[in-house]
C-alpha cells in the first residue's frame, strides 16, 4: 500500500503509455517486499527541464529516462558516469540527497544477456549489426569488458561512421554489402543484431547474414525483444548456434536501475515474468 513513507520511483518519456518498466519494476518492488512505488510519467520534450526539477524537489529516489529524453536530460543533471558519457545517453537517474546522478544501465543489461549464457566478452571478437543508439551501448559494453576486436556492420557506412566517430579508433566500421563483411563474420565469436530488422510487425525481416560464413561456435544475440525469437535468432538456432534474445537485456537494465536506487539486487525472474506478461497483454491489445 502506498503511504506517506513510500519512496517514489518512475519513468519519464513521450509517449510513455507502452513502457514496460512499470510492470517490471513493480514486480521487483513486490518481490523485494520494500516500500517503493514506480509510476509512468508522460513528459513532453518542452517540459523536460520542469519535470526533472520537479522530481528532484519532490524527493523522487530516482527515475528511468526513455525516448526522446535520453540525451537531452544530460545537461539537466549534476553528474553522469562513464557508461552514460561514452554512450551519450542516460536511462537511469539516481537522486542522491538532491544531487541527480545520470547512469546508463543498458551496458549492464546487455552484459547480463551474455553472462546468463556463460559467454565472456574478454578476448573475443565481435560483430555488431547496426550503428544506432542501442549499438553504442553494446559496443561500449564489449570494449569495456575487453573484447579483442569489434566490427560494426551497417547498411549505410557513412552514416554509421558519423554516428560512431568517437569510437573510430577502437572499432572497424564497414558496410554489410562489402565483401569484407564475410571476413568479419568468419572471425566473430559474438554476433549481435542491434537493428530493428525482424521486430514486430516486420517478422520476415532479418539482417543480411550469410550463415555459411559464421563459425558454428559463435554466440548469436538479438537485442530485439518482440518477438522473443526473431527470424535472425531462429536461423541461428537452426544452425546450432547458442542464442540470446533481447528480453535479457531489457530485464538486466531494469534490474541494475533497481539496484542503484534501492541497494537491493532484485529478483530478475520475477521481473522477466512481469515483462513477458506485459508483452503478451500489449500484443492482445493490438
Ligand atoms: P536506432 O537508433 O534507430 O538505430 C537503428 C539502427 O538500425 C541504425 O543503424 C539503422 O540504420 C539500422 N536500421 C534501421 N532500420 C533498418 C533497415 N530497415 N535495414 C537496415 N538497417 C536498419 O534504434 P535503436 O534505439 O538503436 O534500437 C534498435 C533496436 O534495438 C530496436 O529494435 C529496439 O527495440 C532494440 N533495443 C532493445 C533494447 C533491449 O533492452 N533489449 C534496448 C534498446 C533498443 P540507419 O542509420 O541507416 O537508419
Amino acid at each position: 500500500m502506498v503511504s506517506g513513507k513510500t519512496i517514489n520511483l518512475g519513468v519519464i518519456g513521450w509517449p510513455i503509455a507502452h513502457s514496460l518498466s512499470p510492470a517490471m519494476q513493480t514486480a521487483a518492488i513486490r518481490a523485494a517486499g520494500v516500500d517503493y512505488s514506480y509510476i509512468a510519467m508522460p513528459v513532453r520534450p518542452d517540459a523536460l527541464q520542469g519535470a526533472v526539477d520537479g522530481l528532484r524537489s519532490l524527493g523522487f529516489r530516482g527515475f528511468n529516462v526513455t525516448i526522446p529524453h535520453k540525451t537531452a536530460v544530460i545537461g539537466l543533471l549534476d553528474e553522469i558516469d562513464e557508461d552514460a558519457r561514452r554512450i551519450g545517453a542516460v536511462n537511469t537517474v539516481v537522486n542522491q540527497d538532491g544531487r541527480l546522478l545520470g547512469r546508463n544501465t543498458d551496458v549492464a543489461g546487455f552484459l547480463l544477456g551474455l553472462s546468463r549464457q556463460g559467454v565472456e566478452a574478454r578476448g573475443r571478437r565481435a560483430v555488431i549489426l547496426g550503428a544506432g543508439g542501442a549499438a553504442r551501448a553494446v559496443l561500449w559494453g564489449l570494449l569495456r569488458e575487453g573484447a579483442s576486436g569489434v566490427t560494426v556492420a551497417a547498411r549505410n557506412v557513412v552514416k554509421a561512421k558519423d554516428a560512431l566517430t568517437d569510437f573510430s579508433k577502437d572499432v572497424e566500421i564497414i558496410s554489410w554489402d562489402d565483401s569484407i563483411f564475410a571476413r568479419a563474420l568468419q572471425s566473430a565469436d559474438i554476433l549481435v543484431n542491434t537493428t530493428p530488422l525482424g521486430m514486430t510487425p516486420n517478422l520476415d525481416a532479418a539482417p543480411p547474414v550469410d550463415w555459411a560464413c559464421v563459425r558454428p561456435e559463435a554466440f548469436v544475440y538479438d537485442i530485439i525483444y518482440t518477438p522473443a525469437r526473431t527470424r535472425f535468432l531462429r536461423e541461428a538456432e537452426t544452425r546450432g548456434h547458442r542464442v540470446q534474445s533481447g528480453a535479457a537485456m531489457l530485464v538486466g537494465q531494469g534490474a541494475e536501475a533497481f539496484r542503484l536506487w534501492t541497494g537491493i539486487r532484485p529478483d530478475e525472474r520475477a521481473m522477466e515474468t512481469a515483462l513477458l506478461d506485459a508483452l503478451r497483454a500489449s500484443a492482445e491489445e493490438e
